[in-house]
């Protein structure tokens, strides 16, 4: 199936239950064993179905498997938040006194959580350049668990060089995971490109409605093969759990990555999204890649006028054939598209503030992916406790707007731009 048949259908049986077209909300803590020999069974992994909703849930399923199927991958799970959805795919394979190695161009959650919390658990964060890799390799060594980087950067709007990644990453045999939540899956798919491990954050393109938080995460198929081919590195897969009875998860015939953030993680630490969230959400990713063709032709045409104002120093949005990211969005995204977000520059802060106080029909508001057109501020909002020099290392100056572009008409978005740049 296409991908545009499996937002709509993928990981549901209308034709069980009710016979619900629209997918029910399995709105409950936990579920009635048949008898005693069930429950057993369940908990050893002899058969399997839902035992509470910290582990699975019906609802969240469907938008597990619809998810895993629009991304080529073998299985998802949800859980609360995508900064959960990177803590999950991190810890699952590192430990204390491990490694892992994070691209210069990430989310300032990620960035925050990979540099400093995960840090107090004793794993280190190594910073590498996303979009050449070409200080990755060198950095490996036999403790290094993960390669983590973002396909389309937020906020930077910086394509990563994929192909490279990927290569460095198997030939080293570290898993590499790929935050994929500004491109969705509308636009690329990592696990088509070699990608081990995807997470999303699905409060922004993929919720696009600004209604719910939520994460994901996507394991490729057959990474049980690679955690045996990789044992060293990665014993903890290949040898018994202690805390699950002795399980091997490699001796399991089922995605091994999930299974173990699910039995282990959600089971321990219980960041489990909820019923009523997936629901919004296999409600929403149903026009997913509708959205996302649109929120992109929007940005374009406002990148294009921006570029052609007299206020404005310059754009970033690597739709626009002289931005540096232009020859990799082409390369790895369908059509070229290369989602809502931009940023331009203007003259003075005081402009840059001003520009953000005049406009009516843009929300200032810091997140991304809303059908409302968003815009910010970062120097004195986002980034207002980042010194100068991580700023500009950031790509972030005083004179910064960004904006994230939503689904209105583009004539009255430029009409507002325009009434604020002047
Ligand atoms: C927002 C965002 C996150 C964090 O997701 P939450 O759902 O807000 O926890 C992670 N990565 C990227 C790229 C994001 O934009």
């Amino acid at each position: 199936m296409q991908n545009e048949t499996i937002a709509v259908h993928g990981g549901y049986n209308k034709k069980e239950g009710y016979g619900s077209m629209s997918v029910p909300i399995a709105q409950t803590t936990a579920y009635a064993f048949r008898d005693s020999e069930h429950a057993a069974n369940l908990f050893a992994l002899k058969e399997l179905g839902p035992i509470y909703t910290r582990l699975t849930n019906p609802t969240t399923d469907v938008l597990e498997q619809r998810y895993a199927q629009l991304e080529g991958g073998a299985a998802a799970i949800c859980v609360a938040s995508g900064q959960s959805a990177i803590f999950y795919a991190i810890v699952n394979v590192a430990e204390a006194g491990d490694n892992i190695l994070i691209s210069d161009k990430l989310y300032g959650g990620a960035v925050t959580l990979l540099t400093h919390t995960i840090k107090r658990f004793g794993i280190e964060a190594k910073i590498f350049r996303s979009e050449d890799a070409s200080d990755l390799e060198e950095q490996i060594d036999d403790k290094t668990k993960a390669i983590f980087f973002e396909s389309l950067s937020n906020p930077q709007i910086a394509v990563a060089d994929i192909e490279a990644i990927v290569d460095i990453g198997k030939r080293n045999g570290v898993l590499t995971i790929c935050d994929n939540t500004v491109a969705t899956a509308a636009l690329f798919n990592p696990i088509k490109w070699g990608v081990d491990v995807v997470v999303h954050s699905t409060s922004k393109y993929t919720n696009g409605q600004g209604t719910t938080i939520g994460g994901i995460i996507i394991e490729r198929d057959g990474l049980a093969e690679f955690f045996k081919a990789n044992e060293n590195r990665y014993s903890h897969f290949t040898t018994p759990d202690a805390s699950y009875h002795g399980l091997v998860y490699t001796d399991v015939p089922l995605p091994n990555f999930c299974l173990r953030v699910r039995l282990a993680l959600l089971r321990d630490i219980g960041a489990a999204q909820s019923p009523h969230n997936s629901w919004l959400l296999i409600q929403t990713i149903e026009t997913l890649a509708l959205r996302v063709d649109k929120h992109s032709s929007n940005a374009l045409i406002i990148a294009k006028f921006l570029e052609a104002h007299d206020k404005v120093k310059s754009v970033n949005y690597p739709g626009l054939e002289n931005n540096s990211e232009y020859a990799k969005a082409q390369k790895y995204f369908e059509g070229g598209k290369a989602s809502g977000l931009i940023s331009f520059e203007v003259d003075t802060y005081e402009e840059a503030k001003n520009v953000i106080d005049s406009v009516n029909l843009f929300s200032v508001v810091v997140n991304i992916g809303d059908s409302k057109s968003l815009i910010t501020h970062p120097a004195s909002t986002t980034h207002s406790q980042m010194s100068p020099e991580d700023l500009a290392a950031n790509g972030v100056n005083p004179t910064t707007v960004r904006l994230s572009i939503g689904l209105e008409n583009t004539d009255d978005l430029i009409e507002d731009l325009n009434k604020a740049l002047n």
